[in-house]
């Protein structure tokens, strides 16, 4: 569903994406690792638009990303425009929902503003996806109302509702007091089990990460240097740079 093809991409003089490759199937759940700086926030953010690049293709669902039909790259304005209808929802370490708005509008306002549904149908998908995430009961919170978890929860269901073929998250539970973890992590983890949902979260909950994704991606320096099937690049890496970053880790 992904395919991310000699990604590179420099702030000034300092390289961040270094000829990046990476193939995320359909239904995969792929988890990022490396550590701080290795280039993950901004391999998602590439994907989901958020930034532009300088070199390389992004393709999702088969349609390459951020080129215009002259095959030129896009600019960031151009980016935005086609942002609404790529198909890819993303998630962010510090929730990001907007704060004057309840759960239900932070849900059903991009709905209607980006994606122009009616009011009645944006308001039922979003009672949908709450209820999806449990928070029904929640419909009419403000972000400041909520726990950090719920916040979380709010934000999983509005990158849902579009319906977006690849769900990125980055960090999704790093700002969360460590008794909030878990609720998110289910909601995450349902759907991956669940609904098959094609996801790539960077995270650094390698229990998590074992359990739930079918394959671990490693970055350092801005490219993939080690990937596998999770439970064997978290036990028997083979890379020197992952099996230290492993033993960091705990
Ligand atoms: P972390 O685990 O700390 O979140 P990361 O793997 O997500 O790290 P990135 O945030 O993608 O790393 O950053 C990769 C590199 O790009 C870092 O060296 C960072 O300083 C640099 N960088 C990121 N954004 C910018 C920016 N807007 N301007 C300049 N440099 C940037
Ligand atoms: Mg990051």
């Amino acid at each position: 569903a992904v395919r991310v093809t000699g990604l590179s991409k420099r702030y000034d003089e300092q390289s961040v994406l270094d000829g990046l490759n990476l193939i995320v199937r359909t239904g995969e759940v792929v988890a990022l690792l490396g550590p701080s700086g290795s280039g993950k926030s901004t391999l998602l953010r590439c994907i989901s638009h958020l930034d532009g690049w300088d070199l390389g293709q992004i393709h999702v669902g088969g349609k390459r990303l951020g080129y215009l039909p002259s095959g030129q790259l896009m600019t960031q304005h151009d980016l935005a425009n086609e942002r609404a209808s790529v198909g890819v929802g993303m998630v962010f370490q510090q929730f990001n929902l907007f704060s004057h708005l309840t759960a239900l509008e932070n849900i059903a306002g991009p709905l209607r503003w980006v994606h122009g549904m009616s009011q009645e149908d944006a308001d039922r998908r979003a009672r949908e996806l709450l209820e999806r995430v449990g928070l029904s009961h929640r419909v009419d919170a403000l972000p400041r109302h909520m726990s950090g978890g719920q916040q979380q929860r709010v934000a999983i269901a509005r990158a849902l509702a579009p319906n977006p073929s690849v769900l990125l998250l980055d960090e999704p539970t790093s700002a969360l007091d460590p008794e909030l973890i878990n609720e998110v992590l289910d909601v995450i983890r349902r759907l991956a089990v669940e609904d098959g949902l094609t996801m790539i979260i960077s995270t650094h909950q390698l229990r998590f990460a074992e359990e739930v994704a079918d394959r671990v991606v490693f970055l350092s320096g801005g490219s993939v240097v080690e990937e596998g099937p999770a439970h064997e690049v978290l036990t028997q890496p083979r890379h020197p740079l992952t099996a230290k970053f492993l033993s960091v880790m705990g």
